[in-house]
């Protein structure tokens, strides 16, 4: 069966809620296996689309048009490729662009990316290439025929000065031409909410899809703090660690706590759900099948 063809700004515009997964391209073929056994088995939920995430650097970098032309081609599923201006000029940037149409991809994450030096680290513009993600946003719409989504941050992107100016950012990528957000992961409902009041304040109207992150063991915490330069929530850690040394008990816990937040996200009017699925099938079919809203 060929790949869902449809837009990402299409498939949204319908108004019912959306459901996404976001995988990783593996480094090997061990893990290349395990990426596609969890495509297969969460094919069946019907999510309205799927994401493959862009490396920081390096060879994985190809597999991501690779990964996502093989679901256009070869599953019913709908592809989004994300895309940073790392280290790219914009001859680059245009002929991936031109790669991902040929493969039948018509959605793409627009990202900066982190400096090369890590999160947190000073951002190095590369010569002949883009800054911003705004200015990425505008560039592709600029060549290609493509859906255009950027990244939004609940609790501000970890350099913004401030959240008003984070959320003036996230106007700016609207204006460049970016017609959903989806989050970085976050733990308190809240936090989604006050962005968005904050977003439509300043006349951002696109959708924004919160991102989910299952926790299923005590050291992805640390990862996830590490990653995002948050702290995950006291009560959350407590919630989990109270089931340190059972690890099927810390993983219940995990998936409850999420499940938890899913639902409050979406009676509260969220678009849909986004799920870092870190390759993996089984957390995100337990939280979906657990979920109290039907989506
Ligand atoms: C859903 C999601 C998916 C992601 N996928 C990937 C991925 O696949 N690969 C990857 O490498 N990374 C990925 N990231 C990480 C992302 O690249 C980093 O968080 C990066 O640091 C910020 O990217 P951005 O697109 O928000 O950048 P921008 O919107 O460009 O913002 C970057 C920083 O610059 C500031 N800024 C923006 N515009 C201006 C301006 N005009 N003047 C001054 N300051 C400005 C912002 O406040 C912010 O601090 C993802 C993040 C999210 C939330």
């Amino acid at each position: 069966m060929p790949g869902g063809t449809g837009t990402i700004r299409d498939l949204l515009a319908t108004g019912e809620k959306s459901f996404s997964f976001e995988f990783f391209p593996p480094k090997d073929e061990a893990g290349e296996k395990i990426l596609w056994q969890s495509i297969r088995e969460l094919e069946p939920l019907r999510p309205t689309f799927v994401s493959v995430t862009y490396g920081a650097g390096g060879t994985t970098r190809d597999r991501t048009v690779a990964i996502t032309g093989r679901i256009a081609r070869e599953t019913t599923l709908t592809p989004m490729a994300h895309l940073t201006c790392v280290g790219h000029t914009q001859t680059e940037i245009k002929s991936i662009l031109g790669s991902l149409a040929d493969a039948g991809v018509r959605n793409v994450l627009a990202l900066r990316g982190d400096p090369p030096g890590g999160p947190g680290t000073e951002w190095l513009p590369t010569e002949g290439g883009v800054n911003y993600a705004a200015d990425l946003v505008r560039l592709i719409r600029s060549v290609a025929e493509m859906s255009v989504g950027v990244a939004a941050f609940p609790e501000g992107h970890r350099d913004a000065a401030s959240l008003e100016s984070d959320i003036a950012v996230l106007r700016g990528k609207q204006d460049a031409g970016a017609e959903f957000a989806v989050t970085e992961m976050f733990f308190r409902a809240s936090d989604y909410f006050g962005m968005i009041d904050r977003a439509r304040g300043a006349g951002v109207e696109m959708p924004i899809i919160p991102g989910i992150m299952p926790i299923t063991n005590l050291n992805s915490i640390k990862r996830m703090a590490e990653l995002s330069g948050r702290e995950v929530p006291a009560n959350i850690v407590e919630r989990i660690a109270r089931f340190e040394g059972d690890p099927a008990a810390v993983r219940a816990e995990g998936i409850a706590v999420a499940t938890e937040l899913c639902d409050e996200l979406l009676a509260g009017g969220a678009p849909g759900l986004h799920f870092y699925t870190l390759n993996r099938s089984k957390a995100t079919r337990e939280i979906y099948t657990g979920l109290a809203t039907t989506v």
